[in-house]
């Protein structure tokens, strides 16, 4: 009872109309264009043709696989994909666990080039990230990438 109270005297004081990092899923929002058996979402960036759009069953597929590797199976995440990424631009994909959200570049080099600055394809990392967190590890894990399963279930994704 004390603890509720404190909850909602913290969400009282921020206040009506301002949404929480969590609300607005760090500005990425929670919108979605298509979704899989997984329960893997997809938002296409708005800069994505629709002849350039791989089908939801493309993601989906790749998801499976990654979930195979890792040896984890859980509910698939909002995967959004971006012209950019808010507030980095270095990183072709982040893993936000409090939201379960993958957002990765659409820059092709992030989609199927190895040697890139992250060195593993940042479609497949992020599905690690999601898999890793949904089975346990802790971020400390996530955060220096100390886990075998990001070498060895990230590799090289072909562009449809
Ligand atoms: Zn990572």
């Amino acid at each position: 009872m004390r603890r509720q109270l404190a909850s909602l005297l913290v969400i009282s004081l921020l206040g009506c109309g301002t949404p929480t990092v969590t609300e607005d899923n760090h500005g990425y929002g929670w919108a979605y264009d298509a979704q899989g058996p997984s329960g893997l979402q997809v938002r296409y960036a708005a800069s994505m043709a629709a002849d350039r759009r791989p089908p939801i069953e493309w993601f989906e597929g790749i998801y499976i696989d990654v979930s195979a590797c890792v040896g984890v199976t859980t509910t698939g995440p909002l995967l959004i994909l971006v012209d950019d990424l808010i507030g980095s631009t270095v990183l072709q994909g982040r893993y936000l666990p409090d939201t379960r959200t993958a957002v990765v570049w659409t820059d092709t080099r992030a989609l199927h080039n190895s040697t890139t600055q992250m060195r593993l394809p940042a479609l497949k990392h992020e599905f690690v990230h999601h898999v890793l967190y949904a089975a346990g590890v802790p971020p400390e894990i996530h955060d220096t990438h100390a886990h075998l399963a990001f070498d060895a279930c990230s590799g090289h994704v072909a562009w449809p």
